[in-house]
């Protein structure tokens, strides 16, 4: 049952809203108007007049709820690189840069650690109020440090993931501290980087795949059914590799 302070997933029509329950609280919608003291103590997937309510998933939560103060990795993408990486709740991951903390968010969910690093204090302050906020940080090791600086032991991650401007310089620490065969991704969001990045990996790191993805939304009126009119292109290109050892 919804209960005040939680945060819900108002659609109305075709607009979504992620809103924090108070007992006060409403949401105004052209001439309609959600009081939140009618969802409070009722189940989620409940209807009001125009209004449906119910409990935000992990993409709207990003989407909707996370403060972006750097690019993010968006969910489209965030959820494909958790599969790659074979992440499951036996798996202690690696992450930098944090940013705004949306990829971490996926990656919390999924495994049993991640030890994310952050070099801007002020992104690292939000990344952290991101996922405390939504109850997603208890399996965090969030730290304020540039990669490059941080005292990690040998073999130690399951799997990682890079998100820097460039990965490069930091190739033989992440083959340092992975295990032997573990998955490694990064993205890139130009071609020359992915280009430059292959080259890098020659000695260090095997099985190199490129990747971008595109997800297409249909409108989802039947008559009229038929993708819709704007998309997102390009956001980036993923690479994963795996740390080879001779
Ligand atoms: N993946 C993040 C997300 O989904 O919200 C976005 C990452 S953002 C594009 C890149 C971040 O990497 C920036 O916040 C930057 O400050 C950080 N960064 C760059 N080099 C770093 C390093 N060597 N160590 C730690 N953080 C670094």
């Amino acid at each position: 049952m919804f209960k005040e302070g939680d945060y819900v997933l108002i659609r109305y029509g075709e607009k979504k809203y992620l809103k924090r329950l108070t007992k006060e609280g409403s949401l105004n919608v052209r001439k309609d108007v959600l009081k939140f003291s009618q969802i409070i103590g009722k189940p989620p997937g409940v209807k009001v007049g125009k209004f449906e309510v119910y409990e935000p998933s992990l993409e709207e939560i990003i989407m909707l709820g996370f403060e972006r103060v750097t690019q993010i990795i968006y969910p489209k993408d965030a959820f494909f690189i958790a599969f790659k990486l074979g992440i499951d709740k036996s798996s202690v991951v690696l992450e930098f840069g944090t940013g705004s903390g949306a990829l971490c968010a996926v990656l919390s969910r999924l495994a049993k650690e991640v030890y994310t690093y952050e070099a801007v204090e002020k992104f690292y302050k939000v990344a952290r109020k991101n996922l405390e906020r939504f109850g997603l940080a208890e399996n965090v090791r969030f730290h304020n440090m540039d990669f490059r600086d941080a005292p990690v032991e040998e073999g130690f991650f399951d799997c990682a993931f890079v998100d820097v401007k460039d990965p490069v310089p930091y190739l033989e620490k992440v083959h340092r501290v992975l295990k032997t065969g573990a998955q490694v991704g990064f993205l890139l969001p130009t071609a020359n980087q992915v280009s430059e990045l292959l080259k890098a990996l020659d000695g260090l790191f095997g099985s190199a795949e490129v990747l971008e993805i595109l997800v297409r939304y249909y409108k989802t009126i039947p008559e009229r059914f038929r993708p819709e009119d704007t998309m997102v292109g390009h956001t980036a290109y993923l690479l994963f590799t795996r740390k080879l050892e001779s």
